[in-house]
């Protein structure tokens, strides 16, 4: 038996191209690489024994291993910072890509590894920004294990490297970034006024084995209530409070938060006001006011026009960024399902090109 289809929206969408003829410029604001090194090291993790990650063990055994065409095509996309990502990119009508390492990047690694891993690959994306100045922007990658070398890095990222963002793929080896031990890393981006793109990652070893044992762990839902858990303790735990003009960038739609802020909301007063935990103390705004204020979403692999709406709606429309999340998600199809969007084409170049230019502080495009 296979497993049937999804089934997609027709579209009359023109196949897309680059250059703006639309009355707007494509900015894909997720999309992934990898270095050879860093990967060469994530399959020795997968033969160490003494490495205790299994969602990490999940998630790179099937995408440094397996024969399928999928995992294929991603493992060697993923090292394409050259002529097949711009061939990929001329394809969907993709002006510019994002680029950031890949989850989860330098965070498994041992401290001094890391470090070594996340500036090779800050150097690496640089000199690929350089070569293609009007295709790629780049993000930092930082290794959260040493919160001061980060914060070091994330400066030089923006002023020597010519980055526009920092890349964080969710937990390092179990810890959440609501610990004032990683609070460098905020210090650092609120001053420099660059993003923090909140990437999604396995769950961690103690909070993963119920969706690992039903083949849930990965992107058709672990990630997103790792990463949605992620952002909401940033929020509940008063980091917003602390660093009030910290900007976050989080893929796939907010990872499910947009859709709860009204729960959120009651039950955070309701939660705060019983006194019932330690760990939830009062603080300044209700949640969703700082969805609203602190946090940019964008639709990698939600190419969905009604959750799309919806996070325009209850977001507002300058929070709301195009993404494809390639090359995880690769379907040229998905571009002309988001041109077909019932938007002015106002609206949509704000949603695939200006507020992408005004978040991550780009050259403003021509279109
Ligand atoms: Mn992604």
């Amino acid at each position: 038996m296979t497993a049937p289809e999804p089934t997609f929206p027709p579209t009359q969408a023109p196949q897309p191209t680059t250059g703006g003829r639309q009355g707007y410029l494509r900015i894909a604001t997720e999309e992934a690489f990898a270095t050879p090194e860093i990967l060469k090291l994530w399959l020795g993790l997968l033969d160490d024994p003494t490495f205790d990650d299994p969602g990490f063990r999940s998630l790179w055994s099937f995408y440094g291993t397996a024969t399928a065409e999928r995992p294929r095509f991603v493992l060697q996309s993923l090292q394409d910072l050259g002529e097949g990502r711009l061939a990929a990119m001329d394809k969907a009508g993709i002006d510019r890509a994002i680029l950031s390492l890949t989850s989860p990047g330098a965070q498994p690694l041992r401290k001094d590894i890391a470090k070594q891993q996340a500036t090779l690959a800050n150097d690496q994306l640089a000199q690929a920004c350089k070569r293609h100045p009007d295709r790629f922007s780049g993000l930092t990658a930082v290794a959260p294990q040493d919160p001061e070398y980060s914060a070091r890095e994330i400066e030089r990222g923006k002023n020597e490297l010519g980055f526009h963002g920092v890349i964080i793929n969710s937990h390092t080896q179990g810890e959440y970034l609501d610990d004032p031990k990683f609070w460098p890393i905020f210090e650092a981006a609120q001053a420099l006024d660059t993003p923090i793109y909140l990437h999604p990652n396995t769950a961690p070893k103690n909070f993963i084995q119920p969706m690992l044992e039903a083949g849930l762990d990965g992107a058709i839902w672990g990630f997103a209530v790792e990463t949605g858990t992620h952002l909401l303790r940033l929020i509940t735990k008063g980091v917003f409070d602390r660093f009030p003009r910290l900007k976050m960038v989080v893929g796939h739609l907010g990872e499910a938060l947009p859709f709860w802020m009204y729960r959120l909301d009651y039950m955070h007063g309701a939660t705060v006001r019983s006194g019932r935990y330690e760990a939830m103390k009062p603080i300044e705004c209700r949640p969703s006011e700082y969805l609203k204020r602190n946090v940019w979403v964008t639709t990698s692999g939600m190419a969905w026009a009604p959750a799309i709406m919806f996070c325009r709606d209850v977001l507002g429309p300058d929070r709301v960024l195009y993404a494809m999340d390639y090359p995880y998600e690769y379907l040229v199809d998905e571009v002309r399902w988001q041109d077909d969007l019932p938007l002015t084409t106002a609206e949509k170049k704000q949603f695939y090109q200006t507020n992408a230019e005004t978040v991550f502080g780009l050259p403003k495009g021509d279109a």
